[in-house]
């Protein structure tokens, strides 16, 4: 499958961390990706090994907490998911909620289902930029599936589609 991120094909990354996993959360955060309308093209657990985490969080690498973020992110699996929609990488950010878990808003994964900073159920690519970026991270092409969802046709209008 090429690796196509406009219009309805736009992707982002989501990653189920360890303490989703650890909290019997899976299901629960899948569904709500799935009620908002959003197609999942690719679902896989994995292990992170160091290198891709360095690579995943350069961005926080120079910070204090980072060693404690790569240790947790080791401490089991994670799920990561590949979602399709339209401008689906804002949509899932605001699905996800703020970093901050115990200040998130009510309603968003993060607000709803955690209280801390580190452990906070998921990561999601921040930008389309990120997402192009993290989609190819963690999914070789044969690992994403371009498939029709009928469904689409009821969560877009004909000229969003
Ligand atoms: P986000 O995941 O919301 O995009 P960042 O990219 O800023 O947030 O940070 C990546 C991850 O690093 C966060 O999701 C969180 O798990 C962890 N993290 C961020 N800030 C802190 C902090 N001050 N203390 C501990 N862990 C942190």
């Amino acid at each position: 499958m090429s690796l196509d991120f406009a219009g309805i094909k736009e992707k982002t990354l989501v990653l189920i961390k360890p303490d989703g996993i650890q909290r019997g959360v899976i299901g629960e955060v899948v569904n709500r990706f799935e009620r908002k309308g959003l197609k999942v093209i690719g679902v896989k657990m994995m292990s992170l090994d160091e290198a891709l985490l360095r690579e995943h969080y350069a961005h926080i690498a120079d910070k204090p907490f980072f060693p404690g973020v790569t240790k947790f992110m080791q401490s089991s699996p994670v799920i990561a998911l590949c979602l399709e929609g339209l401008e689906v990488v804002q949509a899932v950010r605001i699905l996800c909620g703020i970093t901050k878990a115990r200040e998130a808003e009510a309603g968003s994964i993060r607000g709803d289902l955690a209280m801390s900073v580190a452990c906070n159920v998921v990561h999601a690519s921040d930008s389309l930029e990120t997402a192009k970026m993290e989609v190819p991270r963690f999914f070789k092409t044969d690992e994403l599936f371009d498939y029709d969802k009928t469904e689409f046709v009821n969560v877009y209008s004909e000229d969003e589609r």
